[in-house]
């Protein structure tokens, strides 16, 4: 049997994105232990550079070692525990796995639920935080990638610290492609991952908690039911104070390509990679719009690094279509999900996808494909 060679797609799903080559030269560096201590100057310098990329100073910053949905999982398993009261906004897929979180922890959600397509009510989640005074935690996905749609991360927690609430918030897909900040908007726990606008490989999950979330954490009555993701036990590794200590092996590779690609986004400035985004969606959006493409979500909750489109009328196979854009000209876009499904197409640009090639790439290949 011959060694699998990948071709060579360009990425403009709903992640992963492209990978940058500096990217993947940095992933097949010589590997090394991971207690090594060059390798834990890696780690420091990591937490660092993710510092910079979420805006905070909370020293419990870290990459979780598995993709972004183990991220969502340590929030809600340290965060959560059995008999809490949860209040989580849904308009998308990602929504709804936070609920599933709340119900795996023995714990209540209390469901705020908004047409997927738009964003989440700010009314609505006052009236649940009003009429449940004893809910501890918001939870909502700042960015759905499932629709496209942003949410007004700053005003929802806002609300939550007028109800005394902890956040959770999915930045799963914003982490360096739109506004994000964890500090001046009072996030309490924030996840991501390295495949999306970060444009590393899948397998990662940056994490931050801030004092109040590490004080809820401390204050459990119960211990944290997951033993990999307990914080507890995972600060002895990620944090250097007092040595660190063997938890499990990290994947040191995956480490090299995460601080690579964080170098490169702190090289072009945060500020600078969200207008990146706002630009590049802009070119895409002429450009469909030109072809007559609609646009799911009204223009001003609009993602710019997740696209959704309407699939025109006159297209009986969608699957069709994107297979032959795939088939032949290697360029992979997003399906729809959920009740979405069959009705709209994800175009990403994320990270390394979000340049002007990518979008001009996309452009000629749909134009080819659907005449
Ligand atoms: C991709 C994504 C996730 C899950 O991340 P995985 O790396 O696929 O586990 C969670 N939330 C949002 C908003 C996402 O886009």
């Amino acid at each position: 049997m011959p060694s699998f060679i990948p071709p060579t797609r360009t990425l403009m799903g709903p992640g992963p994105s492209d990978v940058s080559p500096r990217v993947l030269e940095a992933l097949a560096r010589p590997t090394i232990g991971h207690l090594d201590p060059e390798f834990q100057r890696l780690m420091d310098e990591i937490k660092d550079l993710l510092r910079y990329a979420f805006k905070t100073k909370n020293t419990l910053t870290f990459p979780v070692s598995a993709p972004g949905s183990a991220g969502m999982e340590t929030c809600f398993t340290n965060l959560v525990e059995p008999g809490d009261k949860v209040i989580v906004c849904v308009n998308g897929v990602f929504g709804t796995r936070m609920v599933e979180n709340v119900i795996r922890c023995g714990a209540t959600a209390i469901i705020v639920n908004d047409q997927w397509g738009t964003p989440v009510c700010l009314d609505k989640t006052e009236a649940e935080l009003k009429a449940n005074p004893d809910a501890k935690i918001l939870a909502f996905v700042a960015a759905e990638t499932s629709t496209g749609v942003a949410c007004d991360t700053k005003s929802l927690c806002a609300l939550a610290q007028k109800y005394n609430c902890l956040t959770i918030v999915d930045a799963v897909t914003s982490l360096g492609g739109s506004e994000l900040e964890v500090d001046a908007w009072n996030i309490d726990a924030v996840y991501s991952g390295s495949q999306k606008c970060l444009s590393c490989p899948p397998g990662l999950s940056p994490v931050s908690f801030n004092d109040r979330a590490i004080e809820k954490i401390k204050s459990r009555k119960t211990p944290v039911q997951s033993w990999f993701m307990d914080l507890n036990l995972v600060m002895g590794y990620w944090d250097g104070t007092g040595g660190r200590s063997y938890h499990h092996t990290a994947p040191v590779n995956a480490m090299y390509a995460l601080h690579e690609s964080l170098l490169i986004l702190k090289e072009e400035g945060l500020e600078n990679a969200w207008a990146r985004h706002i630009e590049m969606s802009k070119r895409l959006r002429i450009g469909f719009e030109a072809m007559g493409i609609e646009y799911l979500v009204e223009e001003k909750y609009r993602l710019p690094q997740l696209n959704t489109i309407i699939i025109p009328q006159h297209i009986v196979d969608e699957a069709a279509i994107r297979a032959k854009l795939l088939n032949e000209h290697n360029l992979e876009i997003g399906a729809g999900l959920g009740s979405l499904a069959g009705k709209v197409w994800r175009v990403g640009l994320m990270g390394h996808s979000a340049r002007q090639e990518n979008v001009d790439k996309c452009l000629a290949a749909f134009k080819a494909v659907m005449n």
